[in-house]
């Protein structure tokens, strides 16, 4: 089975298999790591170990916070405008879909958020701004974007530039992709079912200068200084997701690290989106410069045939391929755990429906 869900999503097999084996008795301490505490030594040692697996794989620099948290992307939706704009009340926010809206949504409850840029369509199709068309505010407290559109599938080939104001990004779908400069950044968040493990944990990575400068009404649980100060454990921390989270970092680690996974995510995409591109039957919308490696949605010519489609995708073995409810037809989400030979078993798919339905 190939799971190509959204998130939560596919974990390696590998880690599967490991979490398995050591579900009833972790490291010979004869009970499960998610019936331990959070402050026993074994526990605390493998939070440091995976927070410096993450750091070594996305070579996060020394003047950067790694903080697990509670709460998912949505949970830093109200986490960055309290964490950030105490001495501020605007922020920037470039809309590229639903999620960066929500982010906008959230932000608006605290602060004054002004739209730093959207979509537009160049031969009907989705293209994200180029960075000369973005309008920042050289007051706003951040710079909000969301790198990777989750339903939408539009990527940005770039990293904004806005000059003293720090960038705030909503990786939860692109994180641990391809390496990063973390030093262009101000705040990475990211939801963590989707390349880190099981949701309900949010990874956040932020510059130390923004830390401290929390609003007064801010949610002791949100606080950047209070999980700081607490080694993200001022409240009992979401334990067992930790922990897997510190598989696929070690799973990434034995794997290549982010510059291999960046190529197997490259010829996944491109595996894909050249046979849709070769076919009248199923269609991309977005832009070329704009297309997202992780999340790849389509259509097909005839929609009544879109039930088909999912029933035989799914006793096929390819699971959860429905799009999302905003943008209907289909969704392929490739991330990290995918392997090449799931794509190839989606295109082998789509090209054997469209012999029998095209
Ligand atoms: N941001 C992006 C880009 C997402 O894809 C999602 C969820 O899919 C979220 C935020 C929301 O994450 P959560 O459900 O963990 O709050």
């Amino acid at each position: 089975v190939f799971n190509f869900c959204a998130g939560p999503a596919m974990l390696p097999a590998s880690v599967m298999k490991q979490a398995q084996a050591e579900m009833l008795d972790w490291q010979g301490q004869g009970v499960s790591v998610m019936e331990m505490s959070h402050r026993s030594k074994p526990y605390m040692q493998m939070a440091a170990e995976a927070e410096q697996d993450l750091r070594d794989l996305m070579a996060i620099p020394s003047n950067y916070k790694v903080l697990f948290l509670h709460g998912g992307g949505r949970g830093q939706f109200a986490g960055i405008p309290l964490n950030l704009s105490r001495s501020a009340d605007s922020a920037d926010y470039l809309l590229s879909g639903q999620w960066s809206r929500g982010a906008l949504a959230e932000g608006e409850k605290y602060l004054h958020c002004k739209v730093a840029g959207e979509p537009n369509l160049i031969d009907g199709k989705v293209a994200l701004p180029p960075q000369s068309a973005l309008n920042i505010n050289p007051d706003a407290a951040y710079f909000h974007y969301c790198p990777n559109e989750t339903i939408e599938g539009v990527e940005f080939s770039y990293i904004p530039d806005a000059g003293h104001v720090p960038v705030v990004a909503d990786m939860s779908s692109t994180i641990l992709s391809q390496p990063l400069d973390v030093s262009r950044f101000g705040v990475i968040y990211a939801g963590a079912q989707k390349n880190i493990g099981p949701s309900g944990l949010s990874v956040v990575i932020v510059r130390e200068d923004l830390i401290g400068n929390a609003r007064q009404e801010t949610p002791s649980i949100l606080d950047y200084g209070l999980a700081v100060k607490h080694d993200s454990m001022y409240n009992t921390p979401p334990t067992y997701a930790w922990y897997l989270a510190g598989l696929v970092f070690k799973w990434l680690k034995s794997n290549g690290g982010l510059t291999e996974m960046a190529k197997v995510n490259r010829a996944k995409a491109d595996t894909l989106y050249r046979f849709i591109d070769g076919s009248d039957f199923y269609r991309n919308n977005v832009d070329d410069n704009c297309r997202s490696k992780m999340n790849v949605p389509f259509q097909l010519a005839d929609d009544n045939l879109d039930s088909k489609f999912l029933e035989l995708s799914d006793a096929a073995g390819l699971k959860a391929l429905k799009g999302h409810r905003i943008v209907g037809g289909m969704r392929a989400s490739i991330y990290n755990a995918m392997p090449l030979s799931g794509v190839q078993a989606l295109v082998d798919f789509m090209a054997d429906f469209e012999k029998k339905f095209g």
